[in-house]
């Protein structure tokens, strides 16, 4: 197939930076401060999903690159984990200037090997460009403890690094999650081994690039491509000490479960089913568009998207207003102008997603608004389906899969107790949000509702990153959440020191055996 000519528009701005991270149309690796091609026999194709044109060939690195990876990455936390920490903040103060100044080249590349619209793609950069930001202060979060423990003796601890660190990321926010990870790594001393998803690398490519524009030695960030192999062999290699994961519980799982067995960290962000309660006394425009914007927004391609809303008593006269809505949404390729929704990634999603819509009416249920063969002008080959709104009940296919597509499940309950019950009920705990007026019925549903991340009128309440992701239950396995206080403890571990300094004449002159107390 021939490569794009990628001949006007904002994808020009991409070719032209392709220079670098795309060699002849391959995707490279980034090793030892390199760009470079890797000699693999093996590639996968990205696609843009709006047109299925040819973008690049991402490879499947080969054990030998890896294994280089490893060492360069061991060779340079030598001296990495030593530089001073006023140093690794410049570093990170330098590439939050760059991230900045490259904004638009980042969300270009998302938009077309993503298919998100423009704006959606500045977000995915600026909710990463936000943990950049967070990671600046690490002159004050990484300040230690303290303590005189009696007279001549101090205790002191301090985090240090782990060592050589891998992050493995989805195709979902391909700005996003790389940058939950390469700062709060660097940051801390570690040397980091990323493998984006082999759908979308680009924007992790020019985040690499502006890693080494800022500073960053090599060897101390690198990228390798590829897909289970590449896992497998991050899992396995004993040097690695911690991963940090984010995409589907099928991935998560068998990444979480061999990298503990062979004794490493693992943080493994997973899927999820998150509910809207919307009660009567809401706000009936807030909370239609809310979780209109949060269903279908990215296509519903969004961890935190809002996949099922269950209207209470009165609120329920709303739904043909929220299908009438949802009906005027603009689907279109990203860089279109007034484009509410892009495509799904693949041929393969379209064609999962609209099974599931198929499966509610197989199993009983209907479908109010039916996104499927929707025809996009100019765009005959697009991943395209269009907001659905389907009625299931909660033994439904439709229901109990993550569906990951522009589909809200309605799901019927008649109170607020029973709706909180459906949702403890799920095996998600990701986020649920609740639209009201009552602060009483917010706070019962808040203390109540057993999920990670809750709105309050908020539709996608994503933790800023001076808190922590916190998603709970089969939406997350590991103790130590990503980015915050707790993101900086992943990335460290405690050193405590006790030190003993008294003046020769008041040193004892006999040895203790007794346990010092
Ligand atoms: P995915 O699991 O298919 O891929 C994620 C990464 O794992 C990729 O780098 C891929 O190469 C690798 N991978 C894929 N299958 C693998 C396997 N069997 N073994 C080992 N590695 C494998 O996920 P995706 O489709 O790219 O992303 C969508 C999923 O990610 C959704 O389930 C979504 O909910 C989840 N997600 C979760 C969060 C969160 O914070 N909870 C955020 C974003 C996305």
């Amino acid at each position: 197939m021939p490569l794009s000519t990628l001949a006007n528009g904002p994808a020009a701005s991409l070719a032209s930076w392709k220079g670098t991270s795309v060699s002849g149309g391959y995707t490279t690796n980034f090793i030892g401060g390199e760009f470079v091609k890797s000699s693999t026999d093996t590639w996968f194709e990205v696609l843009d999903p709006s047109t299925q044109t040819l973008l690049s060939r991402v490879p499947e690195t080969t054990p030998t690159e890896f294994a280089e990876a490893v060492e360069k990455a061991q060779t340079a936390f030598k001296s990495w984990s030593r530089a001073s920490i006023i140093t690794r903040q410049k570093v990170a103060m330098e590439l939050q200037s760059l991230l900045r100044q490259n904004a638009d080249a980042i969300a270009n590349s998302i938009v077309l090997e993503q298919g998100k619209t423009l704006a959606d793609a500045h977000g995915d950069l600026l909710r990463g460009l936000q943990v950049v930001e967070t990671a600046i202060g690490a002159t004050s979060t990484l300040i230690g403890d303290k303590l005189e423990v009696s007279k001549d003796m101090d205790t002191y601890q301090r985090k240090v690094p782990l060592g050589v660190c891998a992050s493995i990321a989805p195709f979902n926010f391909p700005a996003m999650i790389p940058l939950w990870s390469i700062p709060m790594a660097l940051v801390t001393g570690n040397c980091l081994i990323l493998k984006p998803s082999e759908r979308d690398p680009g924007a992790a490519m020019i985040i690499a690039e502006l890693c080494q524009r800022a500073g960053v030695p090599p060897g101390v960030l690198s990228v390798v491509h590829g897909g289970i192999p590449v896992v497998n062999a991050i899992c396995d290699h004993p040097a690695i000490k911690a991963i940090s994961f984010v995409g589907s519980n099928r991935a998560g799982e068998a990444i979480y479960n061999r990298g503990t067995k062979n004794g490493k960290r693992v943080q493994a962000n997973l899927g999820a089913k998150n509910h809207a309660i919307i009660m009567p006394d809401a706000n009936r425009n807030h909370a239609l568009n809310s979780v209109i914007g949060a269903a279908f927004g990215a296509a519903g391609q969004r961890c935190m998207a809002l996949s099922v809303a269950i209207f209470i008593g009165e609120a329920r006269s709303w739904v043909p207003e929220l299908v009438e809505r949802s009906k005027k949404l603009k689907v279109n390729a990203g860089f279109e102008a007034g484009a509410d929704l892009g495509p799904l990634i693949s041929p393969a999603a379209k064609a999962r997603v609209s099974g599931l819509i198929a499966s509610v009416e197989e199993e009983g249920g209907k479908i109010l608004l039916d996104g499927r063969n929707i025809q996009v002008p100019n765009y005959p080959n697009g991943n395209w389906v269009g907001p659905s709104v389907i009625e299931a009940t909660t033994n439904m296919k439709s229901y109990k899969e993550e569906i990951f597509g522009p589909v809200l499940v309605l799901i019927q309950a008649e109170t607020l107790d029973e709706a909180i019950d459906i949702i403890n009920s799920n095996i998600y705990g990701n986020g649920a949000a609740i639209f009201t007026n009552s602060g009483a019925t917010a706070r019962k549903f808040e203390s109540e509702v057993n999920v990670g991340q809750i709105g309050v009128n908020v539709p996608i309440p994503v933790p800023l990153p001076m808190f922590s992701w916190s998603g709970n239950k089969a939406s997350k396995l590991g103790d130590l959440d990503f980015y915050g206080k707790s993101g900086l403890n992943f990335y460290t571990q405690n050193k405590t020191v006790t030190s003993l300094w008294k003046s020769e004449d008041a040193l004892g002159t006999r040895a203790s055996v007794d346990m010092p107390t």
